[in-house]
């Protein structure tokens, strides 16, 4: 069904008219925006997301300041991000494209040191928002680059940053951070991402500004109410990132928190421990040893409980930062308030339930990618409405970016829809534009697309399309390939959209790896084996994404670190009459040169080198290159 163009002119003509005559009596005609992101929030653990069927022994999360705007905005029950995990999916939300258009699919390296980040030529869209004249703050976690100068919330479009650089932390600040400043300017200085101390702006927060037992989703409360303090009277609109890492991994919450959530919720500890749910789970039924099936059992109704109490923490805390809008009612009716998680929920001995969305944060089946979501608006939205068709994270820049009144440049490519008058108006916004989920695994890649009421699956390297229609279905549990007359024609449909979307990308490998402990990202050879390359054609099944080999990688080579050898193997896909291969420190220092005449591969020994990164400059015939390596 095609959309009728003039009916949606006509009420977002009414809108604007209502806008007008609203904001005339307010802070001024743009709106503030308070977009608040929780990490690894479950379907399920949000009260705006249960109704009747909710099965509660999982445990029910009272979560009523959330509640409160959800059921006063729009509650968006088919919201999506463009990526199962941390990582990606915030890129995606700063830069409104698919990681996989950037080579940024993978998290980032978990080290501080890493020189690597989402590349400066995309624009993250709270620039767009600072060339309008919107104050801008990000708090929390930021997950997109350390390099001062480059990478930092500073270096993208915001005026002011609280919060650390990695993609995870300690929950209490001052506890390890002795660990910090004890090795600082050492021979071991700390490197991983979840001991770095909090930062603002660009600078090491004083430790001592903190106390013992001081909680960091309080702290970073803290710091956005107080922004919102110094700039509700300003004359100029604000936009807040408030990130939460919280309820992510490591599941820590206040001891007098936990207590108080017991105590208020007294029923939930033995409902999850008697659930079938839990009892049933594999983690618990993996095991044969009654003992250790019960002490698999606790495991999981401790990380229960206290991911319940972080949820709760939250949604308090989110209630703080209402309450301080609500200071001057013109400035909360002005303020648009989106709030998401940016993945599904990890269950079970991480605390999350999904229910009813199948599987969970990494999977391409809703429970990795459809998340909480909702948009609150006084000004724009006076009753509560729900609205059932797909959006996308991608949506978001965009629509920020047009209800500030800034200009998208021309050369920016977005993957999103602005699409503010169509949630208002209840119309689909994305009725030709599919929502993919890619999601690389150990030698394949794992995908689901999203169109409409449809949604196809693939997983596993030899796996066949599913087609499930999530409007009746919405656990992903009949695949209609062999009950539907035209499943096979709605499938090719959709793929025919994604081959003409990956044929944009196909070319792009990932610039870096989460991990790549044990010698070598497992997922190397999903992109470096010319003999794999590029598994999007196999994947979407159309010759047109197969890569030539002038187009692999730009380059000549791939490099295969092997741990066991403590070597990395170079190898071509011509033999090259003239090599020279020069190792170089990460500042540029010459370590080794090796040349080669006549030769397919070669070999670099590095078991005398330490851990870290390392340079390697290749000249091969006319070719030239430069390439990073990590040796673990
Ligand atoms: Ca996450």
């Amino acid at each position: 069904m095609k959309k009728n163009n003039t009916k949606l002119k006509y009420f977002a003509l009414v809108i604007m008219f209502a806008n007008l005559i609203v904001s005339a009596q307010t802070q001024g005609s743009k709106p503030n925006i308070v977009f608040i992101l929780a990490d690894d929030l479950g379907y399920a653990d949000v009260g705006f997301n249960r109704d009747s069927s909710y099965p509660t022994d999982r445990g029910i999360i009272p979560t009523p300041n959330l509640d409160a705007l959800a059921t006063n905005g729009i509650i968006c029950t088919n919201g999506h991000v463009a990526h199962p995990f941390c990582g990606p999916s915030r890129a995606a939300l700063l830069t409104g494209i698919y990681p996989h258009r950037i080579g940024a699919q993978y998290n980032l390296p978990n080290n501080i040191t890493t020189d690597l980040g989402i590349p400066t030529s995309e624009t993250f869209f709270p620039k767009l928002l600072q060339d309008v004249n919107y104050n801008t703050a990000a708090f929390g976690k930021w997950h997109l680059g350390f390099e001062e100068g480059a990478y930092q919330p500073l270096d993208r479009g915001f005026d002011y940053f609280f919060g650390f650089l990695g993609g995870g932390k300690n929950y209490f600040e001052r506890r390890y951070e002795a660990a910090f400043y004890r090795r600082l300017g050492g021979a071991n200085p700390v490197t991983n991402e979840y001991q770095d101390p909090l930062q603002r702006n660009r600078d090491y927060v004083d430790p001592t500004e903190f106390g013992l037992d001081e909680y960091l989703t309080d702290i970073l409360t803290d710091e956005a109410v107080g922004y919102i303090d110094n700039n509700a009277s300003s004359s100029d609109p604000f936009f807040m990132y408030v990130s939460y890492n919280a309820p992510h991994t490591p599941l820590q919450a206040p001891q007098a928190e936990i207590d108080a959530f017991k105590v208020n919720n007294p029923d939930f500890e033995d409902l999850v421990r008697n659930s079938t749910y839990v009892t049933n789970s594999n983690p618990v039924t993996k095991l044969t040893d009654p003992v250790e099936r019960e002490a698999k059992i606790e495991e999981i109704v401790t990380a229960r409980i206290n991911y319940a109490t972080m949820v709760v923490n939250m949604d308090a805390n989110i209630g703080r930062i209402v309450d301080e809008l609500k200071k001057d009612m013109s400035v909360f009716n002005n303020t648009l308030i989106v709030f998401l998680s940016d993945n599904g929920g990890k269950v079970l001995t991480a605390g999350a339930v999904n229910y009813p969305l199948a599987q969970w944060k990494g999977s391409v089946n809703e429970g990795g990618h459809r998340v909480p979501m909702f948009f609150h608006w006084p000004n724009q939205i006076s009753t509560g409405q729900t609205y059932n068709h797909l959006v996308s994270a991608l949506d978001l820049y965009p629509t920020f970016v047009d209800l500030a009144g800034g200009t998208i440049p021309s050369s920016k490519t977005l993957d999103g829809v602005s699409l503010m008058d169509e949630l208002i108006l209840g119309e689909d916004a994305r009725e030709d534009n599919p929502i993919y989920v890619v999601r690389p695994q150990k030698g394949f890649q794992n995908a689901s697309i999203n169109l409409g009421k449809y949604k196809i699956v693939k997983k596993g390297g030899n796996g066949q399309w599913q087609l499930f229609d999530t409007d009746t279905d919405i656990g992903e549990t009949q695949n209609l390939v062999s009950t539907l007359s035209n499943a096979q024609e709605i499938i090719d449909d959709i793929l025919e959209k994604a081959v003409i979307w990956a044929k944009e990308f196909k070319d792009v490998k990932p610039g870096w790896f989460d991990n790549e402990r044990n010698g070598g990202h497992p997922h190397r050879t999903l992109w470096f084996d010319t003999q794999e390359l590029p598994q999007y054609d196999k994947l979407f099944g159309s010759s047109e994404l197969v890569l030539g080999v002038d187009d692999f990688f730009d380059k000549i080579y791939a490099v295969y670190p092997n741990p066991i050898t403590n070597t990395f193997n170079i190898k071509f896909n011509k033999t090259i009459r003239d090599l020279n291969l020069e190792l170089l420190s990460s500042t540029g220092k010459s370590i080794k040169k090796i040349d080669g005449a006549n030769v397919g591969e070669s070999t670099i020994d590095v078991s005398n080198l330490s851990s870290g990164m390392y340079i390697l400059r290749v000249k091969a015939d006319n070719d030239m290159s430069v390439e990073k390596l990590i040796k673990i």
